[in-house]
């Protein structure tokens, strides 16, 4: 029996990690969390029975208390609870499925308590990638991947051991705006960038897609998880989604993982990490494919890779400057105050005007995020 802990239960992917616990008799649920959605948490409480329940906000915690008192279930709240969610002593792995730089604190909290780590909130690496990777080798922790792309990539890894690697390519498919020109974008409404061609996710994640800028998340991602240099990464526009990514040996070879867009499969994999086990639904039929493309990436229209890999080459603290810009301006988009292309526009300008912290603390980082958001509450 493997213990879970999910951080953000109540999203696409902890709602997708509990429907493999449905599938499995092997999965035994220990703690759970959202932020505001208390009745689908309640839901879940009663399905799952675990132990801890952690929400956002102290006064939801109360009322679900009440709601939950027959049953043996203690409610936190904030950031402690989430921290104890992390942490609990009897999960063997915490599924990172939270949204954003809050995973920050309580994934590194997991790693101090020993906890493995199914890593799908990615702004964890891509903001504090320098002090994870380390951090998860002294502690002996895995960090398993599970984002589709970055799963891919790991697939591809195995049994590759002393293997040098040329070049990791990190597929994309462009988003609803592929082929589409900067100008093109100029009007584009938040229910335009909300429909994704292959695959469904949480709101932030498809406006990401749209914008690209989640591709550049996913490179910085790639960076830390399989320790390469950015210049050994390269982005492939592949429009069916159907190759997950890949990996270039230095003899040639590539091993790429195909499968259908499907996120239950690198969220079983990361469970089952080094096993392979049955899951059921379609299974990908190559003769219904037919084609495959593989285009290169517009980094003129797609202006936020471009910046993306500005980003990760200055290092320090700009990634956390790219990623808090981006979170700040994405939630702006989702209200209608900004843009699309405003998104952008608002990451290039907080990487110029934010100070450079070359090798930042968590506390450094956390400062950034609070400064890019004070930088865009008073510029915008
Ligand atoms: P969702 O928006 O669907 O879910 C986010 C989860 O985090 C929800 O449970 C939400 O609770 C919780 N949450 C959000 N804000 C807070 C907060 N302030 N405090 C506590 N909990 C909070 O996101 P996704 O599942 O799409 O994405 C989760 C992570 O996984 C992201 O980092 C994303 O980049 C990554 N990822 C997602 C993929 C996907 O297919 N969806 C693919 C690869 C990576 P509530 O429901 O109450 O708001």
């Amino acid at each position: 029996m493997k213990n879970i802990a999910i951080l953000g239960s109540t999203g696409s992917i902890g709602t997708q990690t509990l429907s493999i616990v449905d599938e499995k008799n092997d999965l035994n649920v220990v703690a759970l969390s959202c932020g505001k959605n208390i009745s689908l948490i309640e839901q879940q409480a009663r399905k799952y029975k675990p132990e801890l329940v952690c929400v956002s906000e102290e006064s939801d915690a109360k009322d679900l208390a009440i709601k939950l008192k027959d049953l043996n279930i203690k409610v936190v709240s904030g950031m402690d609870g989430l921290i104890e969610v992390a942490t609990i002593p009897s999960s063997d792995i915490l599924v990172t499925a939270i949204v954003g730089m809050i995973g920050l604190r309580p994934t590194i909290a997991a790693i101090q308590a020993k906890k493995d780590i199914a890593l799908a909130n990615k702004e964890t690496l891509v903001t504090a990638g320098h002090l994870i990777m380390p951090m998860a080798k002294e502690y002996g922790v895995s960090i398993l991947p599970v984002d589709s792309e970055h799963s891919a990539i790991f697939q591809s890894l195995q049994g590759s051991k002393g293997a040098n690697i040329e070049k990791i390519l990190l597929t994309a498919s462009g988003g609803p705006f592929r082929g589409k020109t900067y100008e093109e974008l100029e009007n584009v409404t938040v229910e335009d960038a909300l429909k994704h061609p292959n695959w469904s996710m949480g709101k932030k994640i498809t406006i990401d897609s749209a914008t690209m800028v989640n591709k550049g998340l996913e490179v910085m991602e790639a960076r830390w998880l399989f320790d390469v240099p950015i210049s050994r990464i390269q982005v492939t526009v592949h429009p069916q989604s159907i190759l997950h990514s890949a990996v270039e040996f230095e003899d040639g070879a590539i091993i790429g993982q195909m499968g259908t867009p499907d996120m239950r499969l690198p969220i079983l994999y990361a469970l089952y990490y080094p096993y392979r086990q049955p899951l059921s639904g379609d299974k990908l039929d190559l003769f219904d494919i037919g084609t495959l493309e593989f285009l290169k990436p517009d980094f003129e229209t797609f202006f936020g890779l471009q910046l993306a890999f500005e980003a990760m080459n200055a290092g320090g603290n700009v990634p956390t400057v790219f990623n808090a810009a981006n979170e700040k301006a994405v939630a702006m988009f989702l209200d209608k105050k900004i843009s699309f292309l405003q998104i952008p526009e608002t990451i290039a300008s907080c990487m110029a005007e934010i100070d450079y912290i070359k090798n930042p603390s968590l506390e450094e980082i956390l400062q950034t995020e609070q400064a890019t958001y004070e930088f865009i509450k008073t510029t915008l």
